[in-house]
């Protein structure tokens, strides 16, 4: 864990999170500026800076729960596409340097970005973190 790090602070519960699924080794909330209604961000537990630090087991986690996430907001949704991004460096524009994947539901017509300037409504994440909370835990119940 690192002390500057929004993420790890996140986990540590010092911080507000709007939480959507856990596992063992990631947790996903939402993007507090989110670049559409339901961004979620998928981090894993442990920090690690980004693609080139993070171990192969932690990238696959990742990968699997990012999945689930982009059929939760399709289904949840209903939005046309989802966009499943993750950067890596400065110079890719990451900006929070924990590793994590970005889940963000796309609108046909609706430009896409990954980055919003405007922070969220704490009502309305709250309100949609239940809704997804909700249907990831009946999609991960079906899966079992
Ligand atoms: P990156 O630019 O590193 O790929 O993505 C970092 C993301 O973290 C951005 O989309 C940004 O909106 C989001 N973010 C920054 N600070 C916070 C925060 O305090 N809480 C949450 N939930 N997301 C944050
Ligand atoms: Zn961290």
């Amino acid at each position: 864990m690192v002390d500057d790090c929004i993420f790890c602070q996140i986990l540590k519960e010092q911080a507000p999170c709007y939480a959507v699924h856990e596992t063992r080794y990631t947790k996903t909330f939402l993007d507090i500026f989110p670049a559409s209604p339901g961004h979620c961000l998928i981090v894993t537990k442990d920090h690690y800076r980004d693609i080139f630090d993070a171990t192969p087991e932690a990238i696959s986690m990742v990968g699997h729960v990012s999945t689930l996430i982009a059929h939760t907001v399709k289904q949840e949704l209903q939005c046309d596409g989802v966009g499943v991004f993750q950067l890596n460096g400065a110079a890719a524009g990451q900006t929070v340097f924990h590793y994590h994947m970005h889940v963000i539901p796309c609108h046909d017509g609706q430009e896409l970005t990954i980055h919003s300037r405007s922070q969220g409504d704490p009502d309305d994440l709250q309100a949609m973190a239940q809704r997804l909370q909700a249907c990831a835990a009946a999609m991960h119940a079906d899966e079992d």
